[in-house]
């Protein structure tokens, strides 16, 4: 692995989940931090009993509605440093695409959600 990837991968490691505390391996309490094993929706929208979230319903799904596990990281981030996705505010231009050496590089979570998808085996995002 390119050095820079994982320098950027320690950065964003945490040993416990920022939200409900879970440590490696063990499932999210049902925090904010959480997705759905099964679809990976973040799990407050996909709704375990609760099918509908602020004006939208999620539907049922097949397979168990619950926390996934925590990795060490926020949802999102290790996939968006693996592949390079960084992204900046300018109030200009809205977000734009940048790289990590930029001081004003976010990870680019948007990104991971369109264009990569859930894998309930793996849970984690993969390519598509
Ligand atoms: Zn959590
Ligand atoms: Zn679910």
């Amino acid at each position: 692995m390119n050095q820079g990837i994982q320098q950027q991968l320690e950065k964003a490691y945490r040993p416990n989940c920022r939200q409900c505390n879970a440590a490696i391996g063990e499932a999210h309490d049902w925090c904010d931090a959480a997705r759905c094993k099964t679809t990976g929706q973040q799990l407050i929208q996909c709704g375990g009993e609760r099918h509908e979230y602020k004006g939208v319903d999620y539907g049922e799904h097949e397979g168990e509605c619950g926390p996934n596990r925590y990795d060490g990281y926020w949802p999102g981030t290790r996939e968006a440093i693996e592949r390079g996705w960084y992204a900046k505010f300018s109030s200009a231009h809205g977000w734009l695409k940048t790289t990590a050496d930029d001081p004003d590089a976010s990870t680019d979570l948007n990104r991971v959600h369109m264009e990569l998808e859930w894998s309930p085996e793996l849970q984690c995002m993969i390519d598509r």
